[in-house]
């Protein structure tokens, strides 16, 4: 099923995302994670595709185990910066012969030792998607702007012609401050993007670990989470309580306002997933 006729179907739509591991010795207990996830009632679950294709073969395979073993929607992410034609040519083509019908479509994080390809941006992806099969496209945006980005009107700008050669939908960085999120629509609207722009939401669990990956990524951080970070992070058990709470007001505060659907940055921790959707459980229904 496509994941764009998925919206509207319920009062929140909700998604998990996982990603394959890297070493084969610990991939089995990616269709674990899997099982436990599905059964909290999810929605979609979205499968990243590790740096430079490093788990490629992997992200279809834990996609098409999404759809086969449990009929529910796979979100298969792709990146291509550094990609040949050729590449993307075969990963689309096994996505097809998977039916796989759903792609997450991105540039990537360009390597440190980058040459310029065939795939500049992740718009060169998605027109090369929308020629090769009817597949359902979502593009990733940045409500505190993409690191690389100098202005933010650029950024948007850049999102308008990405949505416009065939997102059918946007997923968001993750963000701690649902201000900056509100923000953000009010700026695709004024541009006339009219996808849906899925809130992505990171329960803090390693608060260091997500520290640096928001320094990377030029997410902020608001003065709340901070405080609340540098009183637990060194109590695992505590932090986990912690984020799991302000991941669940985050979201009670998203659903209020009206937003319909919640990616959750989950990744393989299937008991975070729970003690959230246990926390929404009357709020979702
Ligand atoms: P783009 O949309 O191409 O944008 C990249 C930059 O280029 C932006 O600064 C944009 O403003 C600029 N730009 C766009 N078009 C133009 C233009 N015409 N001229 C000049 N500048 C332009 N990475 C992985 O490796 N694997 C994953 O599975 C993965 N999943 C992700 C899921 C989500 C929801 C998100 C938000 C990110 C994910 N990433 C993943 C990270 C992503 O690959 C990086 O953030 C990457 O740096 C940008 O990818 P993009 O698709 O947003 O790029």
């Amino acid at each position: 099923m496509k994941i764009k006729d998925l919206f509207g179907q319920k009062k929140v739509t909700i998604s998990c995302e996982i990603f394959p591991p890297k070493k084969d010795t610990a991939f089995s207990g990616i269709f674990e994670t899997v099982d436990a996830i599905q059964s909290l009632g999810v929605d979609f679950i979205s499968v990243t595709y590790g740096a430079g294709g490093s788990t490629s073969k992997k992200t279809v395979e834990v996609a098409s185990y999404i759809q086969e073993r449990h009929h529910l929607p796979a979100l298969a992410h792709l990146t291509c910066c550094d990609s040949t034609k050729e590449d993307i040519r075969q990963r689309l083509a096994d996505m097809k012969e998977r039916e796989i019908e759903n792609i997450l479509a991105l540039r990537g994080d360009k390597p440190k030792e980058y040459v310029p390809g065939p795939y500049t941006y992740a718009i060169d992806l998605i027109r090369d998607i929308k020629s090769q099969g009817d597949f359902c496209i979502g593009g990733a945006c940045y409500p505190d702007g993409h690191v690389e980005c100098e202005h933010k009107e650029d950024d948007i700008a850049f999102l308008k012609e990405k949505v416009e050669a065939g997102c059918d939908f946007l997923t968001t960085q993750m963000f701690f401050d649902n201000n900056v999120y509100y923000n953000f629509l009010y700026r695709v609207l004024a541009v006339g993007i009219q996808v849906p722009v899925i809130p992505g939401i990171m329960p803090v669990i390693n608060a260091r670990q997500v520290k640096r990956s928001a320094e990377l990524s030029g997410t902020s951080l608001p003065p709340r989470f901070k405080a609340i970070a540098d009183k637990f992070s060194d109590d695992p058990l505590a932090m986990e309580q912690a984020g799991i709470a302000y991941a669940t007001e985050q979201i009670i505060d998203l659903v209020a306002n009206g937003v319909k659907y919640i990616h959750l940055y989950t990744m393989n921790r299937p008991q975070t997933a729970a003690k959230i959707m246990e926390n929404l459980s009357h709020i979702l229904r």
